[in-house]
């Protein structure tokens, strides 16, 4: 059987067993692969980097958007920079309040065959009335905007290629400017024990943007390497710093369904383990 080994590594990986392979191509920007997985259910790979699987995508995509959904408690206006596969617009989709969801992809081919292929991702969040698509680099976009938001989601790949633009510290402060007072952004940022100078750049670039940034995490497993980093950046202290009560009456009122993300999780999710805070330091 045909094996996917993952490259983001020189000396370890992860490897798929690929029990049918639904689309493969060198798109425009980047080679994908869609391909079905006993254990994963489908999976889709980008320049030989694992992205998404059907089993655990629901404890990122929910973590990069309730955590800033419900700490910020009446955001209208959603900004998903990268996101093609549709998992980060569904779940924001869910939110009522919000009442215009922009998704600036720069490869529409991602967003073509994850309509096609990815059918659980997107649970038919690209026909919402509220949504736009922009093929865009996120980076120009946000840079060239007049547009503003109250949460920015960053669900870009590595800092490799096509996604780098969107660790660097002009994209986070072209950010800040396309936030409204009270907004936050959001941001993949890897694997810490694996990447940890993916999280020290973050933490100095966005440094000179925020008044309050710092990092929330979760265990995604097909992510390797123990816990991934989200960055978590806003001028408003107050958001990272909501009760218990407030997030449990919040979320209750949503009515939205979760699998991952629980009030209780939001708080704990900012506690972040010793050699995570120390590179911080
Ligand atoms: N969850 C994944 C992870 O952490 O590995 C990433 C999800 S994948 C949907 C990321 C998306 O970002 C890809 O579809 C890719 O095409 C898009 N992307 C990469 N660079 C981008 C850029 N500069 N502007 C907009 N989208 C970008």
């Amino acid at each position: 059987m045909k094996r996917y080994n993952e490259t983001l590594y020189d000396a370890w990986g992860q490897s798929f067993a690929m029990d049918e392979i639904l689309f493969e191509a060198h798109t425009d920007h980047q080679h994908l692969v869609i391909f079905k997985n006993a254990m994963w259910g489908r999976v889709m790979a980008l320049d030989g980097i694992i992205q998404t699987t059907e089993g655990d995508e629901f404890i990122y995509h929910e973590s990069l958007t309730h955590v800033p959904l419900f700490a910020h408690g009446n955001a209208r206006k959603v900004l998903i920079i990268g996101g093609g596969d549709g998992g980060m617009l569904r779940e924001v989709c869910k939110h009522q309040n919000v009442e215009e969801v922009v998704m600036v992809e720069i490869d529409e081919a991602v967003v073509d065959m994850s309509r096609t292929h990815l059918p659980n991702h997107n649970a038919g969040a690209f026909d919402d009335p509220r949504f736009r698509l922009e093929i865009n680099d996120g980076a120009k976009f946000v840079r060239e905007t007049n547009e503003t938001f109250d949460v920015i989601i960053s669900d870009s790949t590595d800092p490799i290629g096509p996604g780098e633009v969107l660790f660097t510290q002009d994209f986070y402060g072209a950010c800040k400017k396309a936030l409204n007072p009270g907004g936050v952004l959001v941001t993949q940022n890897g694997v810490p024990f694996a990447q940890p100078e993916e999280l020290t750049n973050t933490y100095r670039r966005q440094q000179a943007h925020f008044q309050d940034h710092t990092f929330y995490s979760a265990a995604v497993p097909t992510y390797v390497g123990g816990v991934m980093a989200f960055a978590w950046a806003t001028d408003d202290e107050a958001l990272r710093k909501l009760d218990l009560e407030t997030l449990k009456q919040r979320y209750q009122a949503s009515g939205i369904a979760t699998r991952y993300y629980t009030p209780e999780v939001h708080q704990g999710a900012f506690a972040l383990p010793g050699f995570v805070a120390n590179l911080l330091k």
